[in-house]
């Protein structure tokens, strides 16, 4: 379906739980937050009715996340259900990397193709200091493992003014013998860690500076790059200095059942506890009226939420 701006909505994010272990500064924050009463959360029959009305809709291409969605319970049965639906083209999963290994087989044989890592150290001393845990360990287990397995595999690295600019050369060297994309996101100003957010903010224009490469052009939110002679790929992902609205193509629910058209808007409309029709009518409504761009320019998300309860 087309929203009024005709951009075609095919892409639906789930946030499928606002929990995860991991406590990312940027993210959740240090502090503890407050999260949703489990009778606030989507059914997993209701999002798997969600994302058959979407797909009747034109929706082709389904990315869970969270929180950690492998902290929400049984979230494989979800998964399963979701990967049956025939008219999905893709479905790909973004995960903090720690609680995924066991499950990749099996995801596998259920055709989810793309998995996303969020990993921004290669140093396990700091990785526990930027995320909280103690599992740096699985999570370089998991992205090894699906890596051999062949799931397309991405990485995420929040780019973090004084805490990884030191290590770009090693996340852009993993893209030399491994077709694996790499991609440098800029933080966003947004929910209660925008404070942290804004301080540590680092633009990611001068990245590839040293290198030769090739422009390959955009990639849905990312530009992409591969330097000379390297298998895999760099994505540079800058909500706030390279605006992407004009191209995108996403919707996304949130774990209590809020479409989100737009992640840097405070518009929300619930579609939890509504009949099937009912959805359907608020979903359409949703789309059509998605925001033409965001406002994040102006300095913080125009967004209420935590990242962790919409999903990134
Ligand atoms: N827990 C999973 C993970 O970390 O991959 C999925 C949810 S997490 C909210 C999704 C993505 O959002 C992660 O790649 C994370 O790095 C990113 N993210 C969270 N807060 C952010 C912020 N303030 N700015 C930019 N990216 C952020
Ligand atoms: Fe958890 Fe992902 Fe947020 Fe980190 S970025 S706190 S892993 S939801």
């Amino acid at each position: 379906m087309k929203d009024q701006f005709n951009r075609e909505i095919s892409y639906l994010r789930i946030s499928v739980t606002d929990r995860c272990n991991f406590r990312c500064k940027y993210c959740m924050g240090e502090e503890g937050i407050k999260l949703l009463d489990h009778k606030d959360i989507l059914t997993f029959e209701e999002i798997y009715e969600i994302v058959q009305i979407m797909t009747d809709l034109g929706v082709k291409k389904v990315r869970i996340t969270g929180g950690e969605p492998f902290v929400r319970k049984n979230i494989m049965n979800l998964i399963e259900k979701i990967a049956s639906i025939k008219a999905l083209e893709d479905i790909g999963i973004t995960t903090n990397g720690s609680l995924i290994y066991d499950k990749l087989e099996r995801l596998k044989e259920i055709g989810v193709n793309r998995i996303n890592f969020s990993l921004d150290t290669l140093k396990e001393d700091k990785f526990k200091k930027i995320t909280k845990s103690c599992d740096f360990d699985k999570t370089i287990r998991s992205l090894e493992k699906a890596l051999d397995l062949g799931f397309k595999v991405k990485i995420n690295t929040v780019l973090i003014k004084g805490f990884n600019e030191d290590e770009i050369d090693s996340f852009i060297n993993l893209t030399k013998d491994r077709d694996i994309e790499v991609r440098f996101i800029e933080l966003m100003p947004i929910g209660q860690a925008k404070d942290f957010d804004k301080e540590n903010f680092m633009g990611n224009q001068d990245i590839l500076k040293a290198y030769s490469y090739k422009d390959l052009g955009y990639k849905g939110v990312a530009r992409n790059y591969q330097i000379d002679g390297y298998k895999g790929k760099i994505g540079l992902i800058s909500p706030l200095s390279n605006k992407f609205c004009k191209d995108c193509n996403k919707i996304r629910l949130t774990s209590d059942g809020k479409l989100k058209a737009c992640l840097h808007s405070a518009d929300e409309i619930n579609i939890k506890g509504l009949s099937k029709e009912e959805k359907k009518e608020q979903i359409i409504r949703a789309i059509y009226n998605k925001p033409q761009k965001h406002q994040l320019e102006n300095s913080t998300s125009a967004s209420l939420r935590n990242m962790n309860s919409i999903g990134g």
